[in-house]
C-alpha cells in the first residue's frame, strides 16, 4: 500500500479530510475527473471576476468552529447575500420579509402583513402540511406561494410542488421585519479571491491527480491505499446494483457583456413557469466588482443523467429509502467511506461539507 488514504474527489469534503490526514501524519493521494480541484466550488478568473463555475456559492453558517476553520484558509468580504426575484413584470425582495409583503400587499406593519397572510391561510385549511405545496402555503398565504414559490421550485426540481419535501422550503427565512438578508446566519461572506485558493491551500503538500477516472484508477491500482474516501456519487459506486438514485443538474449559459452592471445585484430569480432559466448570477458582485465588464450566468436546472454533472439529491421519500439501502452497504464497508454531497445523497451547504468532513476526520483519524 502505497497511501494510507486514496482520496476520490478533490472538492470540498475531500479537500478537508485531506488537509486533516495530513496534519495527523497520514498520506494521501487525491484524484479528480476534471481537470482541475475544487470540485463545485471552482471559481475562474475570468477578466478579474471570480466566474462561480458551478453555481454561486455563498458561504453562511452559524458554526463559529467552521467558520474559523475556513477562515485559516481565505479572508471574508462583507456580502450579504440578498436576491431579487422577478415574476412576470413584478419584482420583489427576498426572502420573505417585509419588503415583500409591502410591495405585494401595499402594507406597512408586521401586524398587516400577518392579517393578510392569516386571511390566505384560513382559506386553505392545512393543518399538518404534507409536502413543500401545503408547508409554503401555510406558512406564507397564496400570493407568495403563486408567485415567488411555486413556478421557481417545480423549475429549479421539475416535479410538482406536491411531490417535494417540504424541509426544501424551510431552507429560506420568512420574517415580518424590513431585512433582506437570504440568511439567518450568524457569519457569511465571500472568501476573497475566490474559493479554489481555499482548495489549493488545503491540498498543499498534498498529491493530487486530476483527469483521473476512480474506477478506471483503481482497476489499475487496487492496492494503491489502505483505505478510500470515496465522495463521488454512491450508486455509481455500487454499479446502481439497487437501482439509480435521481439528482438534479444545473446547465449555465454564461455570457460577457461590454457593460459594468448588467443587472444590480449578484442574484436574481426569476419564479414565473414561462422564463425558461431559475435565476441569473451576476459574479462580480459578489467582490463588488469595479471592472468595466461583466459575466452573467444563465442557470437551466433538468434531470440528471449519466454523462453529465449531478448537483442536487432529490431527497424525497423514495430516493432516501433507496439511498437507505446504498447506506446499508456502506456500512458494512471496511476500508471504504463515504463523503460529501454525492456520497452521502444530502442537500448540504457548505458548512455542513464542512461540519461532516471534520466529524469524519476526528472519527477516523
Ligand atoms: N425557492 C423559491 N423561490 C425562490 C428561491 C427559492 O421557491 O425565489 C425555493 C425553491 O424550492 C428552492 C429552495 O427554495 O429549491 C431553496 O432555495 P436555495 O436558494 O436555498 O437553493 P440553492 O441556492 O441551494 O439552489
Amino acid at each position: 500500500m502505497k497511501y494510507d488514504y486514496l482520496v476520490v474527489g478533490a472538492g470540498l469534503y475531500g479537500a478537508v479530510f485531506a488537509y486533516e490526514a495530513k496534519k495527523a501524519g497520514k498520506t494521501c493521494l487525491v484524484i479528480d475527473k476534471r481537470n482541475h480541484i475544487a470540485g463545485n466550488i471552482y471559481c475562474e478568473n475570468i477578466d478579474g471576476i471570480n466566474v462561480h463555475k458551478y453555481g454561486a456559492h455563498i458561504f453562511h453558517t452559524s458554526n463559529k468552529k467552521v467558520w474559523e476553520y475556513i477562515n485559516q484558509f481565505a479572508e471574508f468580504n462583507n456580502y450579504i447575500n440578498s436576491p431579487v426575484a422577478i415574476y412576470k413584470d413584478e419584482l420583489y425582495n427576498l426572502p420573505f420579509n417585509m419588503n415583500t409583503f409591502s410591495k405585494l400587499w401595499g402594507v406597512k406593519t408586521p401586524a398587516e402583513a400577518k392579517a393578510k397572510i392569516d386571511e390566505q391561510r384560513a382559506a386553505l385549511n392545512i393543518t399538518e402540511p404534507k409536502n413543500l405545496e401545503e408547508q409554503a402555503l401555510s406558512l406564507a398565504g397564496t400570493d407568495v406561494y403563486e408567485k415567488l414559490i411555486k413556478g421557481y421550485t417545480e423549475k429549479q426540481w421539475g416535479r410538482p410542488c406536491t411531490e417535494l419535501p417540504s424541509f426544501i422550503i424551510k431552507r429560506l427565512p420568512f420574517r415580518f421585519m424590513y431585512d433582506n438578508n437570504y440568511f439567518n446566519d450568524r457569519f457569511q461572506g465571500i472568501p476573497m479571491g475566490g474559493y479554489t485558493k481555499i482548495v489549493e491551500k488545503m491540498l498543499d503538500g498534498i498529491e493530487v491527480r486530476l483527469e483521473t477516472d476512480y474506477f478506471d484508477f483503481i482497476k489499475e491500482n487496487p492496492d494503491i491505499a489502505e483505505k478510500t474516501l470515496f465522495t463521488g456519487m454512491i450508486d455509481e459506486f455500487y454499479q446502481y446494483r439497487l437501482g439509480t438514485l435521481q439528482y438534479r443538474t444545473v446547465r449555465f449559459e454564461t455570457e460577457k457583456l461590454d457593460m459594468e452592471n448588467y443587472q444590480g445585484n449578484a442574484v436574481v430569480n426569476y419564479t414565473d413557469r414561462e422564463v425558461p432559466y431559475t435565476r441569473i448570477i451576476e459574479h462580480k458582485h459578489f467582490e463588488f466588482g469595479k471592472q468595466p465588464v461583466t459575466i452573467i450566468s444563465r442557470e437551466y436546472s433538468s434531470e440528471w443523467k449519466p454523462g453529465i454533472e449531478p448537483y442536487y439529491p432529490i431527497n424525497d421519500e423514495k430516493n432516501n429509502t433507496l439511498f437507505a439501502k446504498y447506506r446499508e452497504l456502506a456500512d458494512q464497508e471496511t476500508n471504504v467511506i463515504f463523503g460529501g454531497r454525492l456520497g452521502n445523497y444530502k442537500y448540504y451547504d457548505m458548512d455542513k461539507v464542512i461540519e461532516a468532513a471534520l466529524e469524519m476526520a476526528e472519527k477516523e483519524l
